[in-house]
Parts: C-alpha cells; sequence; structure tokens
C-alpha cells in the first residue's frame, strides 16, 4: 500500500468529505423535492415528512446499489475491513491491505457516503476511513447541518 502521510493525508480526507458533502446534499435536495411534490399534492405534515424520508431511503438504495456494482472489494474477505484496534493510527496499520483496495476503488466516495447516512457505516472501513476518521467526518458534517 502506498503509504499516504501528513499532509497528503489529510488532503485526501478533504477532497473526500467534499465528494461525501455533495452526495449527501443531493439526496436532501431530493428529498426537499418529494417534500416540496407531496405539499402540492395538498399532503398534511405527516405525509410530507413521510414522503421526504422515502426519498431519501430511495436515494441511499440506489447508492448502495452502485456501491456494490463498482466494489473493488467485491468477493474479499469481509475480516479485512474490520481491525480490531479502535486508534484509528494502528487500525489503518492494521488494515492497510484492505485500505490499499479502497484506495484504487471507483466508488470510494459513495461507499463514505453511505457510512455517514446508514447505521451500518459506524464500523468497519468504509472509503478508506477507518472508524475514528468516519466519526470525525460524520460529525463535522452534522456541525455544518449536512448529515447527521
Ligand atoms: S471503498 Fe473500500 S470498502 Fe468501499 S466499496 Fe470500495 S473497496 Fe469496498
Amino acid at each position: 500500500m502506498p503509504i499516504v502521510a501528513g499532509q497528503d493525508r489529510s488532503r485526501e480526507v478533504k477532497v473526500l468529505a467534499g465528494q461525501v458533502r455533495v452526495l449527501v446534499n443531493t439526496i436532501e435536495t431530493a428529498a426537499a423535492a418529494a417534500a416540496n411534490r407531496a405539499r402540492e399534492r395538498g399532503a398534511d405534515e405527516a405525509q410530507v415528512a413521510r414522503a421526504a424520508e422515502q426519498a431519501r431511503a430511495r436515494a441511499v438504495q440506489r447508492m448502495s446499489r452502485a456501491v456494490d456494482r463498482g466494489a473493488a472489494c467485491a468477493g474479499m474477505d469481509t475480516e479485512d475491513f474490520f481491525p480490531i484496534s479502535g486508534h484509528a493510527t494502528r487500525a489503518r496499520m492494521e488494515a492497510a491491505d484492505a485500505l490499499a483496495v479502497c484506495e484504487a476503488c471507483q466508488v470510494r466516495a459513495r461507499c463514505l457516503a453511505l457510512a455517514v447516512l446508514t447505521p451500518a457505516g459506524r464500523y468497519g472501513i468504509w472509503g478508506g476511513l477507518v472508524e475514528g476518521e468516519i466519526r470525525q467526518l460524520r460529525a463535522a458534517l452534522a456541525a455544518e447541518g449536512v448529515a447527521g
């Protein structure tokens, strides 16, 4: 695995975070559009909220299917993607081989977006980030009001 250290690593995470931000915003835009359509049809607020939730769920499902289709880790032992250490640096060393696969994965940003958007994303490696890094990203996006 090529060692991506220091500044390069934080630049890489920043770029990924930007891509995840765009993906999550796209989903929120679709949810808002669905809510507006429901409102225009005369739906009450509970129905409007439900329409938005359904649109969100459909978008996440589509994203999940795209990740399944493009995953570079397809067929690999999933255990490699669940380092034991909760410490980010140690987890990255432990899972170096799995992370190298993520680096070349075409659906990396979408995979990471799923980690931010779904409960399953609380565990393991997603989008080339380990749990502690994903937690930080989720918190940063939540602080911006992007996800949470
Ligand atoms: S980014 Fe990594 S974990 Fe996600 S689909 Fe690609 S190879 Fe698998």
